[in-house]
């Protein structure tokens, strides 16, 4: 979900879809409210009762909505390897080798090694 950038001490940004409210705090917790209706977003938007801070503690916070803490995983960039020549190199949408300029390369999806046996480790 996308999320706008809030002036706040405590809050970073806020986002909102489909009655889920989501909001990074300075800490870099991310947290997802649940059944929030949407005036509540537009409210912490534009600031209500003063700072958006205090809206937060007051019409989310004290109002006990379920929430989850959001884990931000970093996307691992998926590895490639050559069968040519066995080297690898983080995948950029290219198949072509840049060693040795071979087009026999694959997807290193070591989870998945049922069918394709592993690389020789150099
Ligand atoms: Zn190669």
């Amino acid at each position: 979900m996308n999320r706008i950038p809030v002036q706040s001490s405590n809050l970073l940004s806020v986002g909102y879809e489909e009655g889920i409210l989501e909001v990074e705090f300075v800490s870099g917790k991310v947290y997802k409210y649940f059944d929030v209706p949407a005036y509540v977003y537009d409210d912490l938007l534009s600031g209500g009762l003063g700072s958006v801070g205090r809206y937060f503690r007051e019409a989310v916070v004290k109002s006990n909505y379920m929430y989850v803490e959001v884990k931000e995983t970093k996307m691992e960039p998926e590895q490639r390897f050559c069968n040519e020549c066995g080297e690898r190199w983080t995948d950029t949408g290219d198949f072509k080798c840049p060693f040795c300029g071979s087009q026999d390369t694959e997807i290193d999806d070591s989870e998945d090694t049922d069918d394709e046996p592993e690389p020789i480790a150099a």
